[in-house]
């Protein structure tokens, strides 16, 4: 075999923050070959593709181009050494035209010759793409716009492609027509490497793949004699740490909600959401089980009525329940972080105008709730007037699920509730959710975390590329279980997507 197109060489990469997010990487990709780049949310991939495309610098090691060490220090580096990338979010100036947005990259003789519409078809039709050269961008289909932004990639000759997860805003057809074009250019001696998280899609399409685990390679070679099976183990198998049981099971009481054939359409960077049919009952904990980007922001601000479906409907059952909910980004909307802790743990019903006296805040009442509060969730901070910036991560986070449980909702709905926090911190927020749900309380738990999803919830559906591709019940479910679920090819979209009266 000739030597690699490009390589990484014993690379390692630690973010300013200490964390080593790539751990002593040797990776290499070949002319004429596609390499799919598994693993799980944070395993590293988007790190190593960055790597490559001169976004970030390695701490550690280097990376070979046909043996030679080259640098990468920014993109326009590694685009000089024939490197294309497609992002995840398309960079396109929608109301140009194909030719226009291609120009905009095109260096030297290329951009010359895209002047002549009949050399813009001939370079497309070299990667075997159809598309009409003077077409507004914005007027395309998501897939053909996704074209553009590989052909943008090729301009300039390129020798290796890298894609961030392109499939999956696609449909099982169009996946099918991107490997079409990817192995055109595949064929003309391009090094492709891809990031995806549908295994199914990797054992039709791909000739190598290799899977990352917490920034190592976690097993790497040729799809020829691989399985399902054996990817799946590779990606989410490993020695779990801890399968006890958070809170006791519950038995699901009436239905509160449900969302009925919702649907939402595709846009860049998601893949919208098909025909989601769940129902949720009082006093179950629902886990939400899913790689990230595959229609958990839509589902999580459908369920808090921030935003309508396209098809389909949000149903209440009986009075209209009310919603409490723990966002994602804690420090942006769940917190105000220059705000005390009293004043976080309080906002909603200040705001509501609660402790007010004579139009000013009571902040003797504001302090003994907050202490109270402060207490029974086992914050831990130096007073209740400290500011919420002060706090740990896992305390900050304890804010954020007191307020929403002192919001007395019928519903709460958590967006990755764990994320960054230690062991005990997040041992502590599970509880106070099982707790709630106890008490009658609807709990909804989106999460990556497969494991802390099998410990706390009742049952746990799995959504992929925007369809709940399964359901379990946390009894019968495994880690190997729902990663399959994660990483299945799904249906087709059978439902037209029609606008609907607002
Ligand atoms: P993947 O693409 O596999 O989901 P990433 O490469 O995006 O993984 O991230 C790997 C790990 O590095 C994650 O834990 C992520 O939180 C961390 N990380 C990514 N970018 C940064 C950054 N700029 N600073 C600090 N940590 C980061």
């Amino acid at each position: 075999m000739p030597a690699p197109l490009i390589e990484l060489d014993h690379v390692s990469k630690r973010y300013p923050n200490g964390f080593l997010a790539l751990d002593n990487v040797s990776l290499a990709f070949h002319a004429g070959e596609i390499h799919a780049l598994l693993g799980e949310n944070g395993a590293g991939k988007s790190t190593l593709m960055n790597i490559l495309y001169g976004v970030h610098e390695p701490t550690e090691g280097g990376v070979l181009m046909q043996g030679r060490e080259v640098v990468h220090r920014r993109p326009a580096d590694a685009i000089a050494h024939g490197i294309g990338m497609v992002h995840q979010h398309f960079k396109l100036v929608m109301p140009f035209t194909v030719t226009e947005n291609l120009a905009l990259v095109a260096k030297g003789a290329r951009r010359a010759a895209l002047r002549r519409p009949a050399d813009v078809r001939a370079f497309m039709e070299g990667y075997g793409v159809e598309l009409d050269p003077a077409a507004v961008v914005g007027h395309l289909p998501l897939a053909l716009q996704q074209r553009v932004e590989i052909l943008k990639a090729l301009v300039n000759d390129s020798r290796v492609l890298l894609l961030d997860e392109p499939s999956t805003i696609l449909t099982p057809a169009e996946i099918e027509n991107l490997y079409a074009t990817l192995r055109r250019i595949r064929d003309r001696g391009t090094a492709v490497a891809v990031v995806t998280h549908n295994v199914d899609e990797v054992l039709a399409h791909v000739e190598r793949y290799t899977v990352l685990k917490r920034g190592r390679t976690n097993g790497t070679g040729l799809i020829a004699g691989t399985t399902a099976a054996d990817l799946v183990e590779r990606i989410v198998g490993h020695a779990v740490a801890n399968t006890e049981r958070i809170g006791q099971p519950h038995t699901a009481g009436a239905e509160r909600m449900r969302l009925a054939g919702v649907s939402l359409r595709p846009s860049s960077g998601s893949p919208g959401l098909h025909e989601v049919d769940l129902a949720l009952h009082a006093g179950e904990v629902v886990g939400v089980a899913g790689v990230e980007g595959n229609g958990q922001t839509e589902l999580f601000e459908l369920l808090a009525g921030q935003r309508r479906p396209e098809a389909g409907l949000v149903q209440h059952s009986g009075p209209r329940n009310t919603v409490a909910l723990v966002p994602q980004d804690r420090h942006h909307e769940g917190l105000s972080l220059d705000l005390s802790v009293a004043q976080n743990l309080l906002y909603p019903k200040i705001m509501r105008g609660e402790y007010h006296r004579a139009g000013l805040l009571d902040h003797r009442a504001i302090g003994k709730q907050a202490q109270a509060m402060i207490a029974e969730a086992d914050i831990r901070t130096h007073s209740p007037a400290s500011p919420a910036r002060s706090l740990s991560g896992g305390n900050q986070q304890k804010i954020v699920v007191a307020r929403a449980m002192a919001e007395a909702a019928s519903v709460v709905v958590v967006y990755q509730p764990t994320r960054g926090l230690d062991v005990a911190a997040a041992l502590a927020v599970l509880q106070r959710l099982a707790t709630a749900a106890d008490a009658g309380t609807t709990v909804v738990i989106i999460s990556s975390n497969i494991e802390e999803l099998i410990r706390v919830s009742d049952r746990i559906v799995v959504l992929n590329g925007g369809r709940i591709t399964g359901e379990l019940s946390a009894a019968n479910a495994s880690v190997q279980a729902i990663g399959r679920l994660m990483t299945l090819s799904q249906p087709t979209h059978s439902m037209p997507l029609e606008p609907v009266d607002a």
